[in-house]
C-alpha cells in the first residue's frame, strides 16, 4: 500500500477503496503470500485514457471537457463497465469504481473484465441537443480504443438509454459496425429485454437471500431508498411486489417520504416524472410529503436502507442515524454507496450488510446476456433472462457466502466474502495466464 500511496499520492478515494478491500482480504493473504504479488499486480489498472471532448452549446459556444476511460483489468474478458457523467468526477474516483467493477465482473460468473469511464459534464439544465453533441464528441474520442471484443461501455449515472443510443449512433457512422460495443441499447436496436430493470430487482432479489440466510422476513418491512434513477425505482417496484414497504425516493435536491408505503400509482407517476419528462421530485410535494434542501433519506426510521444513488452516500453520521432509528439490514445499490467509517459502524452494531459489488451486480450481469445475445444475433425470451437474473443472483450470494465461512476466522461477514470470491477468480486467472 505504500508503494501505491506513493505511486497516487493525490488519488484519496482510490488508496481509501484498495485499503477496505486489503483488510478484507487480509485472512487470504495471511494463508498464501502468492495473492500478495497477485493484488500488487490487479491494484495497478492495465491502462489508463484522458482525452480532451470538445463540443458547442446551442449558442454556439465552445467548451472543453475530459474524458475518461479505466480499463483495468481484461484477465477474465473484456473490459466491461459503464460510462458516468458527473462534474465532480477525477481519476481517483474513476479508478475505485473501475476496481469495484472488475470485482463485480468476477462475482458474477460470466466472461467479463472490469473498466470504467465517462466525463466530468454536468447534464444538468443542458437542452437535449446540447446532451447530443456533447455524446457525439466524447464517444468521437472513445470510440478509438473500445470494442466487442476489447471494452464494452454501458451506462451509469445519468447515462442512460438516450445517451447510449446517441453514442451508438455516431459509433456506427463512425466504424460502419452494428455490433455489440455499447450496453443498454433499446430493444429495437440491439438492446436485451429486462436490462433497465435488472440492476433494482437483482438487489432485492440478494437483499431477500441475506435476510432469508438470517431468518428474517422481507415483507412487511419498512425500508428507506436514496435515488430516483431506475436502479431506484425498479427496486421499489420488486418490493412492493413482495410486500415490503418502501417509504421514500430521492435526488440531489431533497427527498420523498410516504409514510404508508409507495404505491404502484404514485412509483408510475414517479417513473413518468423522472423517465420522460426528466423533471425533479419537488414537483410530486401536492401528493406526497416532500424534504427540499438536499436533504437525504437517512433520518427517516426504516428497517432496512437500500442506497441506490452515488458513491459515498452513506457517511458516519447517516449511518449513525439509521442505527439509532432501528435499522438492521443495508444493500447497496449503488457503487462504494457507504464510506469507509460507515461500514466500521455497521460492523460494530451487527448490521447485516450487503456490498454493491454483489448486491447489485445484476445490471452488469444482463449486459453480460446482451453481449451474448449481439454475438450471436438472437434475442433471448424475457423469461429466460429473468430467470438467469435471479439464478446469477443466487450464485453470487451463494459465492459470498461460502468464502466468508472459508476465510472468514469466526468474523462473518457477506462483504469480506464478496472481496474474496472475486479476488481468488481474478488472482488464479493471472496464475493460470503465468503473468505473475
Ligand atoms: P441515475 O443517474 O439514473 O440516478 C442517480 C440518482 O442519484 C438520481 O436520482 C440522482 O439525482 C441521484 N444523485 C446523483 N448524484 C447525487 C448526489 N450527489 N446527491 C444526491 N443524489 C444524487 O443512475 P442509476 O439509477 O442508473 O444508478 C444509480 C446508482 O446505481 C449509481 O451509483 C450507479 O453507479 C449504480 N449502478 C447502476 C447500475 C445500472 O444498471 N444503472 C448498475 C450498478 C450500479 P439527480 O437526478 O438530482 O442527479
Amino acid at each position: 500500500l505504500s508503494a501505491l500511496q506513493k505511486r497516487n499520492p493525490n488519488e484519496q478515494e482510490y488508496l481509501q477503496y484498495v485499503s477496505v478491500v486489503t483488510r478484507s482480504l487480509t485472512p487470504l493473504l495471511m494463508k498464501d503470500l502468492k495473492y500478495v504479488e497477485a493484488l500488487e499486480r490487479l491494484i495497478e489498472p492495465e491502462r489508463v485514457f484522458t482525452f480532451r471532448v470538445a463540443w458547442a452549446d446551442d449558442n454556439g459556444i465552445k467548451h472543453i471537457n475530459r474524458g475518461y476511460r479505466v480499463q483495468f483489468s481484461s484477465s477474465i474478458g473484456p473490459y466491461k463497465g459503464g460510462i458516468r457523467f458527473d462534474p465532480k468526477m477525477n481519476l481517483s474516483i474513476m479508478k475505485s469504481l473501475a476496481f469495484e467493477q472488475t470485482m463485480k465482473n468476477s462475482l458474477t460468473a460470466l466472461p467479463m473484465g472490469g473498466a470504467m469511464g465517462g466525463a466530468d459534464f454536468d447534464p444538468k439544465g443542458k437542452s437535449d441537443n446540447e446532451v447530443k453533441n456533447f455524446c457525439h464528441a466524447f464517444i468521437a474520442e472513445l470510440y478509438k480504443i473500445i470494442g466487442p471484443n476489447c471494452d464494452i461501455p454501458g451506462p451509469d449515472i445519468n447515462v442512460g438509454t438516450r445517451e447510449i443510443g446517441y453514442m451508438y449512433g455516431m459509433y456506427r457512422k463512425l466504424t460502419s459496425q452494428t455490433n455489440g460495443t455499447l450496453t443498454g441499447k433499446r430493444y429495437n436496436w440491439g438492446g436485451s429485454r429486462v436490462r433497465t430493470e435488472a440492476t433494482g430487482y437483482g438487489l432485492v432479489y440478494f437483499l431477500e437471500y441475506m435476510l432469508h440466510d438470517n431468518n428474517i422476513p422481507l415483507e412487511g418491512r419498512r425500508i428507506t431508498i436514496s435515488g430516483s434513477g431506475p436502479v431506484a425505482q425498479f427496486a421499489v417496484e420488486k418490493l412492493i411486489e413482495r410486500g415490503a414497504i418502501p417509504l421514500t425516493m430521492s435526488d440531489s435536491d431533497g427527498f420523498i417520504y410516504a409514510r404508508n408505503g409507495i404505491t404502484l400509482e404514485m412509483l408510475k407517476k414517479i417513473m413518468y416524472l423522472k423517465n420522460v419528462e426528466r423533471g425533479r421530485l419537488e414537483e410530486l410535494s401536492q401528493i406526497v410529503e416532500y424534504h427540499g434542501d438536499k436533504q437525504r433519506p437517512w433520518v427517516v426510521p426504516c428497517e432496512i436502507a437500500l442506497p441506490c444513488a452515488y458513491h459515498n452516500e452513506i457517511r458516519r453520521k447517516d449511518a449513525l442515524n439509521l442505527i439509532q432509528n432501528g435499522c438492521i439490514a443495508v444493500a447497496e445499490g449503488s457503487n462504494i454507496s457507504s464510506a469507509p467509517n460507515a461500514l466500521k459502524l455497521f460492523k460494530q452494531h451487527n448490521l447485516l450488510y450487503a456490498p454493491g459489488k454483489a448486491a447489485n451486480a445484476g445490471g452488469v450481469a444482463i449486459s453480460g446476456l446482451e453481449m451474448s445475445q449481439n454475438s450471436i444475433k438472437l434475442k433471448m425470451d424475457p423469461q429466460d433472462i429473468k430467470m438467469g437474473l435471479k439464478g446469477i443472483i443466487y450464485n453470487i450470494f451463494e459465492a459470498c457466502r461460502t468464502a466468508a465461512q472459508q476465510f472468514g476466522d469466526n468474523d462473518f461477514d457477506y462483504s469480506s466474502g464478496a472481496n474474496i470470491a472475486a479476488f481468488l477468480k481474478l488472482a488464479n486467472c493471472l496464475f493460470d495466464e503465468g503473468i505473475i
